[in-house]
C-alpha cells in the first residue's frame, strides 16, 4: 500500500506541516526544572472537587517551579456541552486563586501556544492525522455502528477481550481501493490508530504519583478522529500537550488504563512524553466503606455547595492542602499564620491510592482559619457570602458595620482565638442575639425560684455600669452573688454546697440568659460592652416577662 497516497486522498485539503507547527510553538524559553502544566477539563458545567484538586496541584507544581500554567477547553464531545460552561469553570477556579497565565478566557483565548480549545484546532489535529497515515500508522475505518455491535457480540460468544484489534480489524488492511470507493460513496468513516502492541507485552512506567507501574501494552487500534472529523481526548491530548510545550500532565487516575496508548501515540508521533502524574480518586467513607464520591449522591461534589454554605475559599485550599500533602498538617502546625503560598507542594508527599474527603475535618479546617482572620476580613467575607445567599442577614450586616465588626472581634487575636461557625451561613445564627429583630430567649433560666432570679436581675440592672473594665465588672457580678446568697467562688462552693444557694456562675448563668437569650454565648462582659447599657437594661427588663 502506498500510504502517501492515501494520506493525500484522505486529507487533501492539509498544506500546514510538521515541521511548521515545530516552528510556530517553539520550545518554551523557560529556567531549568519549571514545570509547564495545564487543566483540560470538558465543559460540562459540572465543576466539581476533583477539578479543584487537579487545578491545584498543577497551579502548584507550575508556579513554584517559575512555570506556566495553562487553561485548555476540551469540547471535542459536543453532546456534553452546555452553554455558558467556560465561563461557569474559569469563573470558580478563580475563586479557588487557580489563576491562569495563558488558555481560554471568558473573552477569548490569550497566549501564544493556542488556540486552547479544542474544536478550534481541527486542522492542527489533522497535519498529524495526514502524518500518520502517511507513514501507515493510522487508517481509515467504515465500520457501522451495527457491525461494531455484531463484533462485539461475537467477542462475547468467544469469551475474548473486546475492541477493534487483530482479526476483528476489519479495516485495518483495506485496499486503497476499497477505501477509495467506499469514500467516493459517501461512507463515514473514523480514523483509527494502527497499534503495534500485543497484550501478551507489559510496560513499564513511572508514574510521579502512583510510582513504578507495569502495564499491559494496548492492542486496541483506538479512534483518533471521529467521522466528523474531530479528534478523540486521546489523540487531541497527545497533540496539544506535544505543541502546547506541557511537561507535566496531571489528571484523575481514570486515564491510567488509557496510559498505555497514550504512550504508543506519543512514540508513534516521534515525541517525547511528558511526566504524568495521575490522581487517584476523591474517596469518603460510606458507613465502614470507602466509596468514590459521587455526583448522585454527595452534594459536596460539586463546588458551588462550598459557595452556597459558605465556605471560606482560604478554608476549601487550606483543606486540599492537607489531604494532598501528606507534611502539611505538620507545616501548618510549625507556621500557624504562615501564607500557604509558602508552603512547599510536592507530589511525592501524595497518596498514591487518593485522598480520603471528610467533612467533619474540613469544618474543623474552616473554623481555624476563620479565626485566624481579621474582624475586618470575616466581615468583609460575610458580606460578599450574604450579598448573594442570605439578602436578610446582608441587610443587617451593612446597616451598621462598626457594629458587626465589634461582633465579630470577640475573642479573636489572642493565643485561644474562638471557633464558633466554620461556615457564613452559621454566622447569622451565631450573631442573631445581638439584632433586636432576631433577639429571643430561646434557653431556660437556672432553676432557681421567680423571685430568686428577679431580685437578681433588678439588683444587676441599678448597679451595671458601661465604663467598668472587664475585673471591676466581673468584680460586680462576684459581689451580686454574695448579696443574694450565692458563693462568689466555685471551688468554695464546691467544698461547702449546703452553705449558699448556688454559685457565681448560676447568677451570670441568670444574666446571660436574660441579655442574650442563651446559655452559651461569648464572653458576656464583652457582649454587655457591645450591645450598649440602653439594650442591656432593655433586656433585663423584658426578661421579667419570661420568668
Ligand atoms: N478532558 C479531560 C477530562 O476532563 C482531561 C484530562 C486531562 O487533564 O488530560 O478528564
Amino acid at each position: 500500500m502506498d500510504f502517501t497516497k492515501l494520506a493525500e486522498f484522505l486529507f487533501p485539503d492539509v498544506t500546514l506541516t510538521p515541521e511548521k507547527l515545530e516552528e510556530l510553538y517553539p520550545k518554551r524559553d523557560l529556567p531549568e526544572g519549571a514545570i509547564v502544566s495545564r487543566m483540560a477539563p470538558s465543559p460540562t458545567g459540572f465543576v466539581h472537587l476533583g477539578n479543584l484538586v487537579q487545578g491545584l496541584t498543577s497551579e502548584r507544581l507550575s508556579h513554584q517551579s517559575g512555570g506556566v500554567l495553562f487553561l485548555r477547553v476540551e469540547d471535542t464531545d459536543s453532546k456534553r456541552e452546555v452553554a455558558g460552561a467556560v465561563e461557569t469553570l474559569i469563573t470558580s477556579l478563580k475563586h479557588y486563586n487557580i489563576i491562569f497565565d495563558e488558555g481560554a478566557t471568558i473573552d477569548g483565548d490569550s497566549g501564544a501556544y493556542g488556540p486552547y480549545r479544542q474544536r478550534v484546532r481541527k486542522d492542527i489535529y489533522h497535519v498529524y492525522a495526514k502524518k500518520l497515515v502517511a507513514e501507515g500508522k493510522a487508517y481509515p475505518c467504515f465500520c457501522t455502528e451495527e457491525e461494531l455491535a455484531a463484533i462485539h457480540a461475537e467477542q462475547e460468544a468467544e469469551k475474548v477481550n473486546f475492541g477493534y484489534y487483530g482479526k476483528w480489524a476489519k479495516y485495518r488492511d483495506a485496499s486503497f481501493e476499497t477505501i477509495e470507493a467506499n469514500i467516493e460513496a459517501g461512507m463515514p468513516w473514523v480514523l483509527r490508530f494502527r497499534s503495534e502492541g500485543s497484550i501478551e507485552h507489559k510496560i513499564k512506567f513511572t508514574d510521579l504519583i502512583k510510582g513504578n507501574l507495569e502495564l499491559t501494552e494496548n492492542d486496541i487500534d483506538h479512534v483518533l478522529l471521529k467521522s466528523d472529523g474531530i479528534p478523540t481526548y486521546h489523540f487531541a491530548h497527545a497533540v496539544d500537550d506535544h505543541l502546547m510545550r506541557t511537561t507535566h500532565v496531571v489528571r484523575g487516575d481514570e486515564w491510567l488504563p488509557s496510559l498505555p496508548f497514550h504512550l504508543q501515540l506519543f512514540a508513534a508521533l516521534g515525541w517525547k512524553p511528558p511526566k504524568y502524574l495521575h490522581i487517584g480518586t476523591l474517596m469518603k467513607m460510606d458507613g465502614e466503606s470507602k466509596r468514590k464520591l459521587s455526583k448522585r449522591k454527595d452534594p459536596e461534589l460539586a463546588l458551588t455547595f462550598y459557595q452556597e454554605i459558605g465556605y471560606p475559599v482560604e478554608a476549601v485550599y487550606e483543606y486540599l492542602l492537607t489531604i494532598l500533602n501528606s507534611n502539611f498538617e505538620d507545616w501548618r502546625r510549625a507556621n500557624p499564620f504562615a501564607s500557604t503560598d509558602e508552603f512547599k507542594f510536592s507530589y511525592k508527599k501524595m497518596n498514591p491510592a487518593g485522598s480520603l474527603f471528610d467533612t467533619d475535618k474540613l469544618r474543623d479546617v474552616s473554623k481555624d482559619v476563620l479565626s485566624k482572620m481579621t474582624a475586618d476580613k470575616v466581615y468583609a467575607l460575610a458580606v460578599e457570602w450574604a450579598e448573594q445567599y442570605d439578602r436578610d442577614f446582608y441587610e443587617k450586616l451593612t446597616a451598621c458595620p462598626d457594629y458587626a465588626k465589634q461582633i465579630l472581634a470577640i475573642g479573636r487575636g489572642g493565643k485561644k482565638p474562638r471557633k464558633d461557625f466554620a461556615v457564613f451561613s452559621e454566622l447569622k445564627p451565631y450573631m442573631a442575639f445581638f439584632y433586636d429583630d432576631w433577639f429571643k430567649i430561646e434557653a431556660e433560666m437556672p432553676a432557681f425560684d421567680k423571685a430568686e432570679i428577679l431580685g437578681v436581675l433588678r439588683d444587676y440592672a441599678a448597679l451595671y455600669d458601661e465604663s467598668d473594665d472587664q475585673t471591676a465588672w466581673f468584680d460586680k457580678v462576684r459581689a451580686l452573688a454574695e448579696r443574694h446568697g450565692f458563693c462568689p467562688d466555685t471551688k468554695t462552693y464546691k467544698a461547702n454546697p449546703d452553705a449558699y444557694k448556688g454559685h457565681v456562675g448560676d447568677v451570670s448563668m441568670m444574666l446571660r440568659v436574660a441579655v442574650t437569650g442563651r446559655q452559651n454565648s461569648p464572653d458576656l462582659y464583652e457582649v454587655m460592652r457591645i450591645l450598649g447599657k440602653e439594650k442591656v437594661l432593655q433586656r433585663l427588663s423584658n426578661a421579667e416577662e419570661t420568668l
